[in-house]
């Protein structure tokens, strides 16, 4: 198969500008993500310098061969702009256009009138900077799930890595067999059809990362508590429910928390809502900051947060009630230099057996919260068949079967 370096730039030419355009296109629709627009950009300018260096022979040096490089290092330059703006950092103008300046200045030298070589080199070093800073960029936000960074990653280091052996393997295969006529050069076709290949997937992967982030964010926004940051009731019971059946052939022993705050209307009352809110906040914080990574929180109902403690004893489930108990109360003490003093009830089920039903369990910890609040609120109170009893002598528990753990608590409570 013969590949005719003009019809590949051409086509590349059409491919590159119809992909900036339709980045564009695409971040017009979803102008949340800006990191789109610059890469649409960089597909632009990268179609600039490919017509730029089509015009060799035809035009001055000076613009085929010196302002193509800096437009298309220009082009990488971008690229990697667009991968800082993806995870939050800011652009580096410095950077951004130090490519292209120190290529024209590297070009005023008189000795690299003639070096070719070193030139290629020059220009594939600068190419590889940049394409692996973009792979780095989008390997320092990695915390961010995105299943579409790790080919985006993959892809940029190789096309770098390519860049960067053109180097050695133009020695051992001379980079213009026919000395005048660089456009029968292998190399350039070889390069020119990676280049090709590479700019179509990486626009692909580019907008695929884009598009996974957004739904990743309409996902996070049904499933977050917006004020505390945790997961919310809707969230915490499908977690719940996976964990249970993640679990189902070999459980584990599990604890369930039920925390309410106490008193917290009069705290809004003498406070105001935005205290309240801040209060809730701070719950939260202190709350994670006592639990293992692998706890499931989540805030159920106003001022109700329920924890799932797979994997526990007893004795931990206790200690991790204590602890939420006691931070928060420290925490809680001063807030906004206001003497709040919020603390909360707790009401924990140990559960060892098979078959774990969280809304079941939560049902339980609601009747040793109520206890909780019963016995003077700022405490925890453990969930024992006694306190069902006792609570059906008291004739509530029918009411409890019948309705909704919540209501119970807050109803028998107030
Ligand atoms: P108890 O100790 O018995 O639990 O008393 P309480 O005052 O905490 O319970 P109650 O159920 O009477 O009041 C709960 C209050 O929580 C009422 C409601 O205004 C407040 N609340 C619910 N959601 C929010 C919220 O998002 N922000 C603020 N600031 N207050 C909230
Ligand atoms: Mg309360
Ligand atoms: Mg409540």
């Amino acid at each position: 198969m013969h590949l005719d370096v003009n019809t590949l730039f051409m086509v590349t030419i059409y491919v590159e500008a119809i992909l900036g355009l339709l980045l564009l296109f695409a971040w017009a629709q979803n102008m949340a993500i800006r990191a789109v627009a610059w890469w649409g950009f960089a597909h632009l300018a990268r179609a600039a310098s490919i017509v730029l260096f089509g015009m060799y022979g035809s035009a001055p040096d000076l613009i085929t061969i010196d302002l193509a490089n800096a437009v298309l290092f220009s082009a990488f330059a971008i690229t990697w702009t667009g991968a800082r703006v993806f995870d939050g950092r800011p652009v580096e103008p410095v950077y951004l256009v130090t490519g292209a300046v120190l290529w024209l200045l590297v070009c005023r030298l008189p000795i690299m009138a003639e070096a070719v070589e070193l030139r290629a080199m020059i220009a594939s070093a600068i190419i590889t900077a940049y394409t692996w800073l973009t792979a780095y960029e989008f390997w320092r936000g990695r915390s961010e799930n995105l299943v579409s960074r790790w080919p985006a990653i993959f892809m940029l280091f190789a096309h770098g890595a390519l860049f960067l052996l053109r180097t050695p393997l133009v020695a051992m295969l001379p980079w213009s067999p026919t000395d005048n006529n660089i456009f029968g050069s292998v190399w350039l076709t070889v390069l020119s059809f990676e280049a090709l290949l590479f700019t179509i997937s990486i626009a692909f992967i580019l907008l695929a990362m884009a598009k996974e982030r957004t739904e990743l964010r309409h996902r996070t926004a049904a499933m977050v508590d917006p004020l505390t940051g945790i997961a919310n009731r809707r969230a915490f019971l499908q977690e719940a429910g996976l964990i249970a059946k993640r679990h189902a052939s070999s459980p584990r022993p599990t604890a369930v928390l039920l925390v309410d705050l106490d008193h917290f209307k009069t705290i809004n009352d003498r406070f105001g809502h935005a205290l309240g809110d801040r209060v809730l906040e701070i719950f939260a914080a202190t709350t994670l900051e006592s639990v293992r990574a692998s706890d499931l929180i989540g805030r159920i109902g106003g001022e109700e947060f329920a924890a799932v403690l797979y994997d526990t004893t007893n004795e931990r489930a206790l200690a991790v009630a204590e602890r939420i108990r006691e931070g928060f109360a420290k925490a809680a003490q001063q807030v906004d230099g206001r003497p709040v003093c919020a603390t909360v009830s707790v009401g924990v089920v140990h559960y060892d057996g098979a078959g774990l039903d969280v809304p079941e369990l939560l049902a339980q910890a609601d009747q040793a919260l109520y206890f909780a609040k019963e016995n003077g609120r700022n405490r925890v109170e453990v969930a024992s068949l006694e306190m069902l009893l006792k609570r059906k002598d008291e004739g509530t528990a029918a009411d409890a079967a019948s309705a909704a753990p919540g209501k119970v608590s807050a109803q028998s409570a107030a």
